[in-house]
């Protein structure tokens, strides 16, 4: 499971985005910014419009290789689950 966030993908909340592989959490990431209705959200989907196909191959290239980074779990945020864990641990 990868997670990120919105903002790490170039948006402008801090919601997670998830998926198995880099190309689901994108598809969830670009759901995710169409479904929010705000000015900020809706300036993403713009600016998405906007691109060119060399210019949106060259974002999604980009964002495969940070998610596939994550992916390693070497820069992975923890889940609540895990600190919880960690706190019971300090506690013994
Ligand atoms: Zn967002």
């Amino acid at each position: 499971m990868i997670v990120t966030t919105c903002k790490d993908m170039g948006g402008p909340c801090d919601a997670e985005i998830k998926g198995n592989t880099p190309e689901e959490v994108i598809e969830n990431g670009n759901t995710h910014v169409m479904s929010t209705d705000d000015e900020a959200h809706k300036k993403i989907v713009e600016d998405m419009k906007n691109m060119s196909p060399e210019e949106m191959a060259a974002w999604s290239a980009n964002e495969k290789a940070r998610l596939e980074g994550l992916a390693q779990g070497e820069d992975r945020p923890m889940t609540d689950e895990e600190r919880h864990e960690e706190k019971e641990v300090e506690m013994i």
